[in-house]
C-alpha cells in the first residue's frame, strides 16, 4: 500500500515536471536557445532602472514575459533605482559579461546622463554591448488635472505669475522626464522646482494625487491616465499627433515647435559579452517584438516598435552614438 502511495506521489511529481517543464519545450516559441547549448542555463536578470509601475518597467515586463518564453529560462525584471536610472545601469556595466545581467536602457541613461553628470560611472557607447533597439516613443508635456490653464499658452503665462510656486516632477537627474523638462524649461524661460522620484510611476502617482504641477514623460505612461482624465497633456513634443492620444495637439500646434523629443528603449548587456551571446539575446528581443502579446500593448499605449532593420546591435550602437552628441548639445544650450 505504502509504496502504491509513493508512486502514485512521484506519478505527479513527474505529471507536474511534464507540465512545466516538457510541455512548455514543446509548445513555446522559436529554438533561440537550442543553436547554442549551454547558454541560457539560468534565469537572466533584466535590470530596470527605475520603479516599478513606469513606462520602463511596463516595456521591460512586456518582453521579458515572451524572452522567458523562447529562451526557456525566466527573463526576471529587477528595479534598480536611483541618479536618474545611472545606478541600475552602472550595476549592469560592472556586471559580469556572461549574458545573465541585462539592463533596459533609455535615451536618458544612455545619451543624455552623459551631458549631466561630470564623473558618470560609465560611458554608454564604450561599457555595453548594444542589444536591441525595444521601442521608439513621443514625450508629452502632461499636468495635474486641476492645473489652472488649458492650454500651453496658459501654461506658460501660469508658470510666468507664479514661477515660485510652481513644481515639476521628474525621474531624477538624467531622465527622459528630466532631460526632456529641462529642454521645455530652458525654451520656456521658466524655472520651476524639480521633484525627484525613482521612475515617473510613483511620479505620476504623484501628478494624478495633485501633489506636482506638471511632468514631461513618455506616452506609455500617458495613455491611461489621459483617458481617464485624471491628469491632462498640453502637448506632444513630436511632428504628429499620436493615435494614442489624437486630442493632444503637437508642440508646432500649441505654439512651441522647438519642443522636439522622441524617447526611447534598448537592451544593453555588459561589454565582451559574447557575440553569440547577443545573438541569441537580440533574436529573443526580436522574437518578442514581433508576438501580439507585445505588439498589442505596447502600440496601443503608444509606443513605436522598431521595424527589422532598426533591431540590430549595429543599429544600437549607431543610435547611442548619434544620441550622444545630440544630447550633448541640447542640455548645454543657453536660455534663451
Ligand atoms: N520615464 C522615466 C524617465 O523619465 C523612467 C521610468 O520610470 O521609466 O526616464
Amino acid at each position: 500500500m505504502l509504496w502504491f502511495a509513493q508512486a502514485a506521489a512521484l506519478g505527479r511529481v513527474a505529471a507536474v515536471i511534464a507540465a512545466t517543464v516538457v510541455f512548455p519545450l514543446l509548445v513555446s516559441g522559436p529554438a533561440v536557445a537550442q543553436q547554442t547549448p549551454g547558454y541560457p542555463s539560468r534565469p537572466i536578470t533584466l535590470i530596470v532602472p527605475f520603479a516599478k509601475g513606469g513606462p520602463t518597467d511596463v516595456v521591460a515586463r512586456l518582453i521579458s514575459a515572451e524572452m522567458t518564453k523562447s529562451l526557456r529560462q525566466p527573463v526576471v525584471v529587477e528595479n534598480v533605482t536611483g541618479a536618474g536610472g545611472t545606478i541600475g545601469t552602472l550595476r549592469a556595466a560592472q556586471a559580469l559579461p556572461d549574458g545573465y545581467t541585462l539592463v533596459l536602457g533609455h535615451m536618458g541613461t544612455h545619451a543624455a546622463a552623459v551631458a549631466l553628470y561630470p564623473k558618470l560611472g560609465y560611458r554608454p557607447d564604450v561599457d555595453f554591448a548594444p542589444v536591441a533597439l525595444v521601442a521608439r516613443m513621443p514625450v508629452l508635456l502632461l499636468a495635474r488635472r486641476g492645473f489652472p490653464a488649458s492650454n500651453l499658452a496658459e501654461f506658460l503665462a501660469y508658470i510666468r505669475g507664479h514661477q515660485d510656486r510652481i513644481n515639476v516632477a521628474h525621474a531624477g537627474i538624467g531622465s527622459v522626464s528630466y532631460a526632456s523638462c529641462m529642454l521645455l524649461n530652458h525654451l520656456l524661460d521658466i524655472n520651476p522646482t524639480g521633484v525627484p522620484f525613482n521612475g515617473t510611476g510613483p511620479a505620476m502617482d504623484a501628478l494624478v494625487a495633485g501633489q506636482v504641477d506638471y511632468m514631461c514623460d513618455q506616452i506609455v505612461n500617458a495613455v491611461l491616465p489621459l483617458r481617464t482624465e485624471v491628469i491632462k497633456a498640453y502637448a506632444i513634443a513630436s511632428a504628429d499627433r499620436d493615435p494614442a492620444v489624437p486630442e493632444v495637439p503637437t508642440a508646432a500646434e500649441a505654439g512651441l515647435p522647438q519642443f522636439q523629443v522622441e524617447a526611447w528603449n534598448a537592451v544593453f548587456a555588459p561589454k565582451n559579452t559574447a557575440t553569440e551571446i547577443v545573438h541569441i539575446l537580440n533574436a529573443a528581443v526580436v522574437h518578442a517584438l514581433d508576438q501580439p502579446e507585445v505588439r498589442a500593448p505596447m502600440t496601443g499605449l503608444g509606443g513605436v516598435i522598431p521595424p527589422p532593420d532598426q533591431r540590430t546591435p549595429g543599429a544600437l550602437a549607431a543610435l547611442v552614438a548619434a544620441e550622444l552628441p545630440k544630447w550633448r548639445q541640447m542640455l548645454k544650450r543657453p536660455l534663451p
